[in-house]
């Protein structure tokens, strides 16, 4: 499993960023990033925090563990600033927590993280078809979400990112280790979410092409 979306106690999981790596690497998986939530009070404090955890470890584990952000309810007017300064502070995979239907996520959101060239945009609700094809357009990818609540979009940006051929990943959004997923979990909800079966490995494709992006941020 490659899983681009997880917490620690950075922010609102319960575990360590050790911890969360070492119960990731206790079920095969092979890459996770750490993307804690983060807005102007707290950007600067977090990413530095997950970046020289990561750094410590280097070498000692046997699963890619990347330092990342997740910029969670910032006004779309600061979304730009916010991913340049969660890259400029070590963050290589920047998500945004997208429109979700199940909280009132400022509308325009979806549209600055994809502006603002974000990795991945996260439970992206009902996009609009305007913001699908910008995103395929800049690449951004879209993510099914195995968290509960987020995920009852999942049929809707399956099916309208296959129709405009937009880039998709999927991810826990884990917060506790329970969350963690393994690859037979993923491709179960894939296929729930609609996506075909001869589609599922492009998507597993995308979610490396991702770290490959990530790593050469080095
Ligand atoms: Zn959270
Ligand atoms: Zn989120």
């Amino acid at each position: 499993m490659i899983d681009l979306h997880t917490h620690s106690l950075l922010s609102d999981g319960e575990l360590l960023p050790s911890e969360l790596i070492r119960r990731a690497e206790a079920i095969d998986y092979k890459a996770i990033a750490i993307t804690d939530h983060v807005d102007p009070s707290n950007i600067d404090l977090v990413i530095p925090r997950i970046v020289i955890a990561i750094k410590k470890l280097k070498g000692l584990i046997s699963i890619e563990a990347i330092p990342g952000a997740e910029i969670t309810h910032a006004p779309p007017q600061i979304i730009p600033e916010l991913v340049k300064e969660a890259r400029h502070l070590g963050a290589k995979i920047v998500v945004v927590h997208g429109e979700t239907i199940i909280e009132p996520v400022a509308p325009g959101t979806n549209r600055a993280a994809i502006e603002a060239n974000a990795d991945i945009l996260a439970h992206p609700g009902i996009m609009s078809t305007e913001d699908l094809l910008f995103a395929k357009e800049k690449g951004v990818a879209l993510e099914i979400t195995s968290r509960k609540g987020h995920s009852l979009s999942n049929g809707y940006v399956a099916k309208e990112a296959m129709r405009f051929g937009v880039p998709l990943c999927i991810n826990t959004d884990a917060h506790s280790p329970s969350e963690l997923i393994t690859r037979e979990m993923a491709i179960r909800i894939l296929l729930a979410s609609g996506i075909e079966e001869n589609r599922i490995d492009s998507i597993f494709e995308n979610s490396k092409a991702l770290i490959e992006k990530a790593l050469r941020r080095d």
